[in-house]
């Protein structure tokens, strides 16, 4: 992490008296987690944060401190904010339709992501650490910052979902590092794990029932990919977070090398997911159209012609797994 410029960042934070907090769309525990986490550690200094995600809180996460202090993102930026904080978002238009239009400029973008533009005015982007409540782990450490009980649980959950339980490559000493002293600063894994793994509504389990249902094997069993069709959320009753982690299920099988999702919605648009297990880089596939991510989970949205796309991104898959053949 680049200390000069994590120094701006940390000063820029410190210099606001009501900064408002913002995270992407679809937000998962990464998302929350380092919202809440950075929120915690704001309040503790006596500044007044607000936080913001298109859509509040999504009940999963409820358990995470400070979850009720999650709004909806209003029409304008709050009057008193004075800076426009976005976390772990890999672009602009991923912090939600409505603030497209807000003039202001974004002041500070905090993430992880390696392809993320740097959209605000300050960027402190660590593609090194692989989560956001990971990078704001080690700015609070900087600052000198108090990390309460209940910022290191937000931050343990940010940093746990992000590399998929320590699982993902990604995941290294410093990670374990980082991991550990949210341990030792009040966060419990056995009880967040509860929350994050062993929490599945059964709704949620009927989605994912439908949607394994669906697998289809190809590139000679080294890709495989899932499709969530409109009807399975009336099926299921789940909703749309409830889709997170089901491609897991695919990328478990052994000698796959890319599994995708492909989730069609009623207007005919399509939400791609990608995983790699790391031979291919399914960011410079998802890149290719206009999505984004990291080298071994990234993610693409088509507003229309879903079935096309979808075509024209198996095709690139089977040519990226050609090539490791080659
Ligand atoms: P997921 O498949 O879990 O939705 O996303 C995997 C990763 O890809 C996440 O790190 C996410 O930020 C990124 N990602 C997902 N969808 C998009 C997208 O439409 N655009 C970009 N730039 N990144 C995305
Ligand atoms: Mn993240």
């Amino acid at each position: 992490m680049d200390k000069a410029l994590a120094q701006k960042v940390i000063d820029r934070l410190a210099s606001a008296k009501s900064p408002a907090l913002f995270t992407h769309l679809r937000p998962d525990g990464d998302a929350y987690g380092s919202l809440l986490g950075l929120a915690h550690a704001l309040k503790d200094r006596g500044q007044t944060p607000t936080l913001h995600v298109e859509g509040g809180m999504i009940p999963m996460y409820r358990f995470l401190p400070g979850s009720e202090l999650v709004q909806d993102v209003p029409d304008q930026l709050p009057a008193k904010a004075d800076a426009f904080v976005v976390l772990d978002t890999s672009t602009r238009e991923r912090v939600g339709k409505k603030t497209a239009e807000w003039r202001q400029p974004v002041d500070l973008v905090i993430d992880h992501h390696v392809s993320n533009p740097g959209f605000g005015t300050l960027n402190l982007i660590v593609p090194e650490i692989p989560a956001t409540a990971g990078v704001l782990f080690r700015l609070f450490e900087m600052a000198g910052w108090k990390i309460s009980p209940a910022a290191a649980t937000c931050l343990y959950a940010g940093l746990s979902t992000d590399t998929g339980s320590f699982r993902y490559r990604g995941t290294d000493s410093q990670t374990l590092r980082i991991a550990a002293s949210l341990v030792e600063l009040g966060a419990d894994p056995s009880e967040i794990a509860k929350h994050c793994y062993l929490s599945i509504t059964p709704e949620r389990y009927q989605l994912k029932k439908l949607t394994v249902e669906t697998l289809s094997l190809k590139d000679n069993k080294k890709s495989g990919f899932l499709t969530i069709k409109p009807d399975f959320y009336s099926k299921s009753g789940a909703k749309s977070e409830d889709t997170e982690g089901i491609i897991e299920e695919v990328t478990s099988i052994q000698g796959l090398e890319v599994a995708s999702l492909f989730e069609f919605s009623k207007d005919g648009g399509l939400r791609v997911s990608l995983r790699s297990k790391g031979r291919v880089d399914v960011n410079a596939i998802a890149s290719f159209f206009g999505g984004g991510g990291h080298r071994a989970a990234a993610g693409i949205r088509f507003s229309k012609d879903g079935e096309k796309n979808r075509d024209l991104v198996l095709a690139a898959i089977s040519q990226a797994i050609a090539r490791l053949e080659a």
